[in-house]
């Protein structure tokens, strides 16, 4: 029995088989041809076979769908005709074979790419390489398609040096019940799709693969990143006990998806989404199932996946449509956060040293005002077609919040100058999700209708801990003093002017914490959708009125470990 500890990615426990996607061997040997035209067309055979392969790995993912879309990007690079023109150029020449040809204009490519700190280029350099390792495996006869194929066992649990998207659409999603990666941190590929199949991951876990082979009985515990390979019976046994009371939680939390959520003694706090990703756009009426509202909807996806801005009218059906959806629940659209690591290529922003500290979010959208305007504009109208409200991300200073509020102002102007329906008292709302927010929500409080903590940035900007940074993932606390008491000082600010406070930001859902949210006065927890049910369930479980009494002076200790061991203790006692 081997047990090893990585990152916590997606919860639930499992007792099922291990199946290892080992990284493929490629041959990149220089091999001699004595034919240049007969290994053309070998290449170019190939080249067929694996079109042929991602246009039915495109439909099996479904064409709109962020993942049909990364096939489609893929079949693009496969066609581009200066970059095989190249390959067969090298062949004939110097009548080498096709996989070293291949792998030649690979690196090649990679190395231009190299010098570049465009987050946006390196991504499409990383699809280069992953469609020239595809085609050599197709040239070589590596064995593609589902991994599953020879595994014995119903339940499986991947393991894989990394997952791509790629490699994630070929397992069978029926017999796939974890997934376990030595790369990735918490807000991975891998994490995102575990987390939307309800079945637990564990990520960075390195070294994972050196220890365990395919057809190994394996446990997973998600919520604490506890991997056992070969269990013996005893701690088979113990975690049987676990993977029942998972699977009969699961049950009780679908059974309140749908209830109104209250605490014990009955105070009510509204349990929202979060949207923006591809998925729960396409799916929204399953996603909002159950919710009060969208507590965040993030607009960087209608950026995303164009080659310019989304006009008014894009964005407008898109807004109008989700906001007749909800059949007056809230829709909380928040104005673009782009930059830091999301970036735009036709945006033509600046290389930076510090994105994340940089031009982004706001303070882009304040400075190119047309686009911003165009964004307002279209949330303005989306407003006269139910409860939108709308709100600004990344503010450090009361004079952009001021200056926001003007802008919008004047997009409602515009609007109304031409006859336009729209709501021109649409509530507006700020995302405290810096310190200088956090410290500057007296003021702030007194211009707005409601807050929303964005604690994955607050975490990072009040820690200076880069949260996509697994080398330093464990100062990237939620329990974090500094921030739990910033968060307090929110809640504080934001009752003293009766202004609604929310939070969005992952730790909304944190089962621990939620008592937490609760006695500081939290209104709102918008939550991932898949997490809804857990999280009413989780409210229905405590008396706030105890919550509040029990966490009396709780952060006063400025040990993050004692937070722990009392929200631990306090639910475990619920
Ligand atoms: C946050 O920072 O908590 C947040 C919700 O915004 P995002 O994750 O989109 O940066
Ligand atoms: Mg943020």
């Amino acid at each position: 029995m081997t047990e090893l500890k990585g990152l916590a990615g997606a919860s639930g426990c499992v007792d099922a088989v291990a199946v290892v996607l080992s990284a493929q061997k490629l041959d990149l040997e220089r091999r001699p041809v004595a034919d240049g035209e007969a290994e053309v067309a070998v290449l170019e055979a190939a080249r067929g076979r694996y079109r042929q392969s991602l246009a039915a790995l495109r439909a099996e993912a479904g064409e709109e769908s962020e993942t049909g879309k990364i096939f489609f990007a893929y079949g693009e690079i496969l066609d581009d005709p200066v970059f095989f023109a190249g390959v067969a150029k090298l062949i004939r020449e110097e009548l080498v074979c096709a996989s070293f040809a291949v792998e030649q204009k690979r690196a090649e490519t990679e190395a231009l790419f190299a010098g570049m700190d465009d987050a946006y280029l390196k991504e499409r350099a990383n699809d280069i390489n992953n469609v020239c390792n595809e085609l050599m495996a197709e040239l070589q006869g590596i064995v593609k398609g589902d991994p599953f194929a020879r595994a014995e066992g119903e339940r499986l649990v991947v393991f894989a040096e990394d997952l791509t998207p790629a490699d994630t659409v070929r397992l069978d999603k029926r017999r796939l019940a974890g997934m376990v990666t030595e790369k990735g941190g918490v807000t991975s590929h891998t994490v995102i799709l575990a987390k939307a199949l309800g079945i637990p991951a564990v990520v960075g876990l390195r070294g994972a693969l050196g220890q365990v082979a395919t057809g190994d009985g394996v446990l997973v515990d998600g919520a604490d990143g506890r991997v056992v390979l070969r269990p013996d019976d005893a701690t088979r046994a113990e975690f049987v006990h676990r993977v029942r009371r998972d699977e009969e939680l699961k049950a009780l939390h679908r059974a309140c998806r749908c209830e109104p959520a209250t605490t014990r003694d009955g105070l009510a706090i509204r349990v929202n989404v979060n949207a923006g990703d591809k998925e729960s756009v396409e799916d929204f009426a399953a996603s909002c199932a159950g919710c009060d509202g969208v507590g965040l909807f993030r607009t960087e996806f209608l950026y995303m996946d164009h080659d310019d801005y989304p006009d008014e009218e894009a964005q407008y059906a898109v807004y109008a449509k989700m906001a007749e959806q909800l059949e007056g629940r809230e829709l909380i659209i928040r104005t673009l956060d782009i930059g830091g690591d999301k970036q735009l290529g036709y945006m033509d922003m600046p290389q930076e040293m510090n994105p994340f500290l940089g031009y982004r979010a706001i303070r882009l959208c304040l400075d190119r005002t047309e686009m911003f305007k165009t964004q307002l504009r279209a949330i303005l109208r989306a407003g006269a077609k139910g409860d939108v409200k709308v709100m600004f991300p990344m503010i450090v200073t009361l004079e952009e919040l001021l200056r926001a509020k003007e802008l919008l102002a004047e997009a409602a102007a515009e609007l109304a100058a031409k006859g336009v329906e729209h709501n021109p008292n649409i509530p507006v709302g700020v995302m405290i999700e810096t310190p200088a927010a956090a410290l500057l929500s007296d003021q702030l409080a007194k211009h707005v209708s409601f807050f929303s903590i964005g604690s994955n940035d607050l975490i990072q900007y009040t820690t200076a801990t880069d949260r996509m940074n697994e080398k330093v993932s464990y100062l990237y606390q939620p329990c974090n003093i500094s921030v739990l008491r910033f968060i307090k000082m929110v809640c504080e600010n934001a009752k003293r002017e009766g202004v609604q406070v929310g939070i969005c930001g992952e730790v909304a859902s944190e089962v621990e914490l939620i008592p937490l949210w609760a006695a500081l006065g939290v209104d709102e927890l918008s939550v991932a959708p898949a997490l809804v049910g857990q999280t009413k369930y989780t409210l229905g479980r405590f008396s706030a009125a105890e919550a509040r009494r029990q966490l009396e002076g709780l952060l006063d200790t400025g040990l993050i470990d004692e937070v722990k061991t009392t929200l631990a203790r306090l639910s475990a006692t619920e």
